[in-house]
């Protein structure tokens, strides 16, 4: 049992050895940041305000809060938030106020406490809460991205303390994780509480296949686990005698929800060999010298299976991923997927935007949002845009069926012809690009070339192409036919809103 010493202990030391978070400490910043008399202030002013409280377990209720502020040190959050997450259920379930919240702790810890007590009170019932609830949380983000942080981590302590709540309460949390919280971690790139969630969930939400899977496949995929030892010790010592400096070598097992997801899916149809990352090397190295390096050292010893090495580090997924991920026949003929980044991209993949907390100190980001300075870093733009588009739509069933395609659908990754990334969801034309890119140019546009090859406007792009969009000023604006194949909602609403001028 977690009590506020350790949390501080966390904080102050960074020691979080318990978790699979414990990569952590590597980016938090130092303790001084911390004012433990006032972090431990907003415990005691917590455990007052639920005193004579209890989870459904029967524990004191102020354990709840606890673990939520103890996950987010874990994280490397900052002062406001862990303060912000001892406090999270006071105005909602006790008699204290958000006013006295504000007048002992200020109202930036304020501001955050009512954030989350406002995406609390919409629960997951039906369709319509159900996309009321994700409006919220876009706007939420685009507010202050700590709430969502924050409403994570109670959703994950809440999960792994589901056992003592009725059947029927356990699978609409845990579906509501899945459908809403998972997406949403994993467009954040927080790859971590992405798989924490889905692993805690995935037995409430699939019973059945949880069993399957942790029967007749888990078994396999310790199997391989055990044989990855002995690659290891291959590996370190080749990278020692090509004096490749390491940081770590180590197997990465495949969650069981994410592997769920790849099984099912027709191209595996269940077949376990079909998949070769269900365990993989990872080796995490100081510099991005290092990386390409020790690429060459794994290919000098194990022949690469064609068309696998993935360059993520030159052309890096739109979410920050960052790797080189390469796939070769190892021991005994084996094949093994290997992942090679260097510490701050393994950071950036498990925590995301979390992982480089752009606070007040930071001068690289570019806009403001309210006037505490709090600041978005520019790849999350998407959230804002998505924030100002979803207001122009007011039936929540065509609001679902949209944002399912923008947001939640497969999505792909295509080229302007400078390089930079711009992704989409599957099936998007050239068209959807334009408007991705400016909406300009999605007005004026009259041709495309995909690949340097002439295409029409509807062509149904795929990963990896280039493209290059051909205007013209003179274009009055964008042609109502378009409706019939564009597959964004920021395109069609642009092409309504242009073409009904
Ligand atoms: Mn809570």
């Amino acid at each position: 049992m977690s009590t506020v010493e350790d949390l501080i202990k966390i904080l102050k030391t960074g020691d979080s050895s318990s978790s699979r978070l414990a990569i952590l400490p590597y980016f938090r910043k130092n303790s001084s940041a911390y004012d433990f008399d006032l972090i431990r202030l907003a415990y005691d002013f917590a455990a007052e305000a639920h005193r004579g409280q209890t989870r459904k377990s029967g524990e004191p209720y102020i354990n709840h809060p606890l673990e939520t502020a103890i996950i987010l040190a874990k994280m490397g959050l900052d002062q406001p938030s862990i303060i912000a997450a001892l406090l999270h259920d006071v105005p909602e379930d006790t008699n204290y106020t958000l006013v006295e919240v504000e007048k002992n702790f200020g109202p930036e810890v304020a501001k955050l406490v009512a954030g989350i007590t406002k995406l609390g009170i919409i629960k997951y019932r039906g369709m319509e809460k159900y996309a009321e609830n994700l409006r919220n949380m876009f706007v939420s983000m685009a507010q202050d991205l700590r709430i969502v942080l924050i409403k994570m981590a109670d959703r994950l302590h809440n999960l792994s303390t589901l056992d003592s709540l009725p059947a029927e309460k356990q699978k609409r949390i845990a579906r509501e994780s899945l459908e809403i919280y998972a997406p949403i971690a994993n467009r954040l790139g927080i790859g971590s509480i992405k798989g924490e969630l889905e692993n805690l969930a995935f037995p409430y939400v699939y019973p059945d296949k949880y069993q399957w899977m942790k029967k007749d496949v888990l078994p396999k995929v310790e199997l391989k686990m055990e044989y990855l030892q002995s690659v290891i010790k291959v590996v370190k010592k080749e990278l020692v005698a090509n004096k490749i400096k390491f940081i770590s070598v180590h197997g990465r097992q495949k969650r069981l929800y994410s592997l769920y997801q790849k099984l099912i899916r027709p191209q595996y149809n269940g077949d376990l060999t079909k998949i070769h990352d269900l365990v993989a090397l990872r080796i995490i190295v100081p510099s991005i010298g290092d990386c390409y390096q020790a690429l060459g050292v794994i290919h000098r010893l194990w022949k690469p299976l064609p068309g696998r090495i993935k360059d993520y580090i030159a052309q890096p997924k739109p979410n920050g991923y960052q790797s080189l991920h390469t796939t070769v026949f190892c021991l005994e003929g084996k094949i093994v997927e290997f992942q090679i980044r260097t510490i701050a991209m393994h950071q950036q993949s498990e925590y995301g935007i979390a992982a480089h907390w752009h606070y007040k100190e930071t001068g690289k980001t570019d806009k403001k949002i309210g006037e505490k300075g709090y600041t978005l870093p520019k790849k999350l733009n998407w959230i804002e845009d998505l924030v100002k588009w979803q207001k122009n739509i007011r039936d929540n069933q065509q609001y679902l069926h949209s944002l399912s395609i923008d947001f939640f659908h497969n999505r792909i990754f295509v080229f302007t012809p400078e390089g930079d990334v711009i992704d989409l969801p599957e099936d998007a034309t050239p068209v959807d690009f334009a408007y991705q890119v400016h909406t300009w140019i999605g007005d004026h546009c009259v041709g495309s070339r995909v690949n340097s090859q002439h295409s029409p406007l509807e062509t149904k792009l795929k990963n990896g192409d280039v493209i290059e969009i051909v205007t013209d000023k003179n274009r009055k604006g964008p042609n109502r036919d378009w409706l019939k194949f564009v597959k964004t909602g920021a395109a069609k609403s642009k092409i309504k809103s242009q073409s009904e001028l």
